[in-house]
């Protein structure tokens, strides 16, 4: 025997369930919208021209592959920075913003745990939005936080609980850090508008909270980058000093490729300099170094102006098929008569819709209808298309009535 005779079997992931449960079944037109992934409109996976463009161009540089810094390739930091902050940053054009490469947005998440953990002055504990990304809770518990949670979804208006969510925030203890959705929150696809946003810095500056944005769907949401960025600049604007965790995911497709950054809004260069050592030594013994290959692709996306351009106009594209998947699925769910509001489905924004369907509709959906999606009645907008937008609303509709 090893000395793993005794290791207990874990759990299965919730979305891999529904992979699993989607391959097994026969039905010619079953629907998997359980994938966190963008689909095109024939529901295949989608490689961006101007990321396949930005290949080749670092394809003909002929690179070598030696390693990067701790922080990552400076050209991608660089850009993504000012992707995120914005040209008329105060704190990024005065060099008061450290930022690292991550692996991604979970990455760049963990590395934000990690560095918190070490070194934040008030008590190492986070609340995040109820629900939230599945992953969340892990992500700072394995950092060492403490997770605890504050309101956020109304399932009785299937929108935001704002009231709820600004009491909550008044009544944290003084300096508490908190999570924040910089856009299309997952899984509920319920944002805040510009004016709740600025109530809620307002809030966070009362309570002399501690902002950490997750930013992981910059331009999928709206279809412009500058307009998903609202709140985390507006909080910089407002005098916070948030750290924010970027995703290169969504917004650029390149999802295996691991292309992310972790950044902290610090008050001075030289405070900049003493946070980035620190960061340095939180990456060094967990990874060494980022990999280079996804961080140069965009890289010369966000560097190169045409293609820049062509890439913002791509990200706009994929925002604009999924509010179309949107406004049809409840245009056909009204046109079969259906008796209950659908307005939640065009109100929320980004690759996922909570439906408002309970864990025994969702069951039923999978079983009688063959359109599988997680139990707490998400779906991924992404996994509709013009074909099966019908046959969806009709499953939809069959089960609420
Ligand atoms: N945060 C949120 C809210 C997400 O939805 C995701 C992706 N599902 C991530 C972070 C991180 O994803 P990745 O590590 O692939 O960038």
């Amino acid at each position: 025997a090893s000395v793993w005779s005794q290791i207990p079997q874990g759990p299965p992931d919730a979305i891999l369930g529904i992979t699993e449960a989607f391959k097994k079944d026969s039905h010619p037109k079953k629907i998997n919208l359980g994938v966190g992934a963008y689909r095109d409109d024939k529901g295949k996976p989608y490689v961006l021209p101007s990321v396949h463009q930005a290949e080749q161009k670092v394809f003909q540089q002929n690179l070598d592959k030696e390693y990067a810094g701790i922080t990552g390739v400076p050209d991608f930091t660089k850009a993504a920075a000012l992707l995120a902050y914005g040209p008329d940053s105060t704190p990024l054009k005065e060099g008061c913003i450290a930022i690292t490469q991550s692996i991604s947005g979970t990455g760049a998440l963990r590395i934000g745990g990690a560095f918190l953990q070490r070194f934040y002055p008030g008590a190492k504990a986070i609340y995040i939005p109820t629900p939230s990304w599945a992953n969340h809770k892990a992500v700072f518990s394995d950092s060492g936080l403490e997770v605890k949670q504050y309101k956020y979804y109304n399932k009785d208006t299937i929108g935001l609980d704002f009231d709820g969510m600004v009491g909550d925030i008044k009544n944290m203890p003084k300096g508490s850090i908190i999570l924040l959705h910089a856009c299309a929150h997952n899984p509920t696809g319920v944002d805040p508008t510009e004016d709740q946003w600025r109530a809620i810095s307002d809030a966070v500056k009362e309570g002399e909270h501690y902002p950490f944005f997750d930013m992981a769907y910059q331009g999928f949401a709206s279809g412009d980058t500058d307009k998903d960025a609202f709140a985390v600049r507006h909080f910089v604007k407002e005098g916070h000093f948030p750290c924010l965790a970027q995703s290169f995911a969504k917004n650029m497709g390149l999802y295996g490729e691991r292309v992310g950054a972790f950044s902290i809004v610090t008050a001075s260069p030289e405070e900049k300099a003493r946070v980035d050592s620190q960061v340095k030594i939180i990456v060094r013994p967990l990874y060494s170094n980022p990999p280079v290959h996804g961080a140069r692709i965009a890289s010369t996306i966000l560097n190169d102006p045409a293609l820049n351009k062509q890439w913002l106009g791509e990200v706009e594209g994929m925002a604009s098929r999924i509010i179309k998947m949107r406004a049809l699925l409840k245009e056909n769910l009204e046109k079969l008569g259906s008796k209950q509001k659908w307005n939640h489905i065009t109100d929320q924004i980004g690759m996922f819709a909570y439906t408002g369907l309970t864990a025994e509709q969702m069951s039923k959906l999978a079983e009688e209808h063959s359109v599988y999606a997680t139990k707490d009645g998400r779906i991924s907008v992404a996994g509709i298309t013009s074909d099966n937008v019908e046959r969806l609303a009709e499953s939809i509709y069959k089960i609420t009535g």
